[in-house]
């Protein structure tokens, strides 16, 4: 597994106030800018990757890296891809546990505001790093439980993680019983060549997701989800 834990990120105050709706020169004003110095101060975003070639496929299950991946999205988007790049990113655990505001809805606002950014660059580094380091063209992602359930079911969070190795030794990212990632603000998934674009939201039928970033796609999901 490959670490990347030196990962900038810059976190503008104005920008942020106007997220969270606060006014400048305020008291909330100050208190969130004491979080948002915390967080400069103490925050480390990170992710991880590995590199793993698919060894075999069969119906709706493609093994890669000796790990056996169930998903008939998937293993569609992998009929013609030799490697993949399973990967974890994180905004990391140090904001949260120098984090004083506990049991205020207020601050855990802020605090997942400013969280969301630092995962974003995470993302933004090992996406970049990826393409750079691996001289990768047009790549699409798919994560365990994005999209509709039945897409790629959260519970292949499992295999994704035994496949990475000791995520939590390495990025301090925790897998729970019910595939739920701690820190809050994490994400994983595999990265892989693509010809065409693929967006998860392309077979989600999710109507009012604040975070859609394609519209549904009805002609996708009968190629993906149907024999
Ligand atoms: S529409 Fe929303 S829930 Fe569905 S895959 Fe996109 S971001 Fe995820």
């Amino acid at each position: 597994m490959e670490i990347l834990n030196d990962i900038p990120f810059s976190l503008d105050a104005d920008t942020i106030m106007k997220q969270v709706h606060i006014e400048p020169d305020t008291s909330d004003a100050d208190d969130l800018q004491t979080l948002i110095d915390l967080a400069k101060r103490v925050g480390r975003p990170k992710a991880a990757y590995t590199v793993a070639f698919i060894e075999a496929r069969e119906g709706d299950t493609v093994r890669a890296g000796g790990t056996l991946f169930t998903s008939r999205t998937l293993a569609r988007n992998l009929a013609a891809v030799e490697r993949v790049f399973p990967m974890v990113a994180t905004c990391g655990r140090e904001l949260d546990d120098g984090f004083a505001g506990a049991g205020d809805p207020l601050q855990e606002f802020w605090l997942d505001a400013i969280k969301t950014r630092m995962l974003g660059a995470a993302h933004q580094f090992l996406h970049d790093h990826l393409h750079r380091v691996f001289r990768l063209g047009k790549t699409a992602v798919m994560r365990p439980g994005s999209g509709d359930a039945d897409v790629w079911p959260i519970e292949q969070q499992r295999p994704l993680f035994a496949l990475m190795g000791d995520v939590e030794a390495a990025i301090g990212v925790k897998l729970t019983a019910s595939c739920l990632m701690i820190p809050n603000k994490t994400t994983s998934g595999v990265l892989f060549p693509v010809e065409k674009d693929f967006r998860s939201c392309e077979v989600c039928h999710r109507e009012s997701c604040p975070s859609r970033h394609a519209p549904f796609n009805q002609s996708l999901w009968d190629e993906m989800q149907h024999d």
